[in-house]
């Protein structure tokens, strides 16, 4: 990739580029942050979440000290769970092993729970200016149009982002605006070519075909659940800890049965995950709870799914 090319991307970042809050620091905290919470939710979502979590979070040192429920709780809704906790892991990692200090060294970066090949480039290159490639998934896309490679495996495509990144002047400006375009212009459902500041360049320009494009195709598994609903006006509703592995782990619901079969009738609320989809079916309890748990009068205090949230609200409205 030429100099040329490199600066017609850096120049198109510049001009057009979204105004996100993680883009006004260098902060690894702030970005590391942002970076997790971006891997599987949409900006428009992580957005208020980004704000909310500094004022209640405001150093690495008072995340590793709170317990792993607040962050559950901070985490509330932004799905997949597991990233809040390897947050909890690393930022204790973090203050035991770092003095409160991120690690500078990439191999370090790699070494925290949570935090990949393309998280730690993405604090290297934009915290600390190393020339380490970001590959997130429109990166991937627009390093496979690029080049007309669309079966290129992680392997190359980690070479191809590495040599992009050698030819560029700024690698956090860099791996920036090749996530830009790919989360824009060069998109999964069109590429917009016409708009696109690398289409001089690029093999695959105006022949996207995007119907056609291998897309992975991921079977999902339907469970169906059984919610028992144990409510009481004096005490509130009876809620018990999910295990700490497993859909929903560590979070607080009601009494979960799984069942074999589809009910006859409709769920009240199905929720999707990546390779699930719950239909979860609410059934107002008689009789004592059994079990592990305990009598909750203000859920809003603990860290409930959101799949149990709806589950409530449209129990509530019957
Ligand atoms: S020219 Fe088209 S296909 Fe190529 S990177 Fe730009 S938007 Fe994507």
């Amino acid at each position: 990739m030429s100099f040329i090319r490199c600066e017609a991307l850096a120049c198109w970042y510049l001009r057009q580029a979204r105004d996100l809050p993680w883009r006004h620091t260098a902060d690894p905290y702030h970005i590391w942050i942002s970076e997790i919470m971006l891997q599987q939710t949409q900006v428009k979502t992580v957005q208020p979440r980004y704000a909310a979590w500094f004022e209640r979070f405001p150093s690495i040192a008072s995340l590793a000290d709170a317990p792993l429920d607040d962050l559950l709780k901070a985490w509330e809704g932004l799905g997949y769970y597991r990233r809040a906790r390897f947050i909890h892991q690393a930022a204790m990692r973090i203050e035991n092993e770092f003095s409160g200090r991120f690690p500078r060294d990439f191999d370090a970066l790699l070494s925290l729970p949570g935090i990949g090949r393309s998280t730690a480039g993405a604090i290297a290159s934009f915290c600390f200016r190393q020339p380490r490639p970001v590959l997130d998934g429109n990166v991937k896309r627009v390093l496979r149009r690029w080049h007309d490679q669309p079966e290129a495996t992680d392997k190359e495509l980690w070479l191809l982002a590495q040599q992009a990144l050698d030819g560029a002047a700024d690698p956090a400006l860099w791996n920036q605006a090749m996530m830009e375009l790919g989360a824009t212009i060069c998109g999964a459902k069109s590429a917009d070519c016409n708009s696109c500041p690398v289409s001089e360049a690029c093999i695959s320009a105006w022949q996207v075909d995007t119907a056609v494009e291998k897309q992975a195709t991921v079977a999902v598994i339907d469970l169906h659940w059984q919610v028992a609903l144990h409510l009481c006006p004096q005490k509130g509703i009876w809620l018990s800890q999910r295990p700490q592995t497993g859909i929903w782990a560590g979070l607080w619901t009601p009494p979960i049965t799984e069942l074999n079969d589809a009910p006859a009738k409709a769920p009240t609320h199905v929720h999707l995950l990546t390779h699930r989809r719950l239909h979860l079916y609410g059934e107002l309890a008689d009789g004592a709870p059994s079990g592990t748990g305990q009598w909750v009068d203000d859920i809003s205090q603990l860290a409930l799914p959101t799949g149990i949230h709806r589950l409530l609200e449209k129990q509530r409205s019957v």
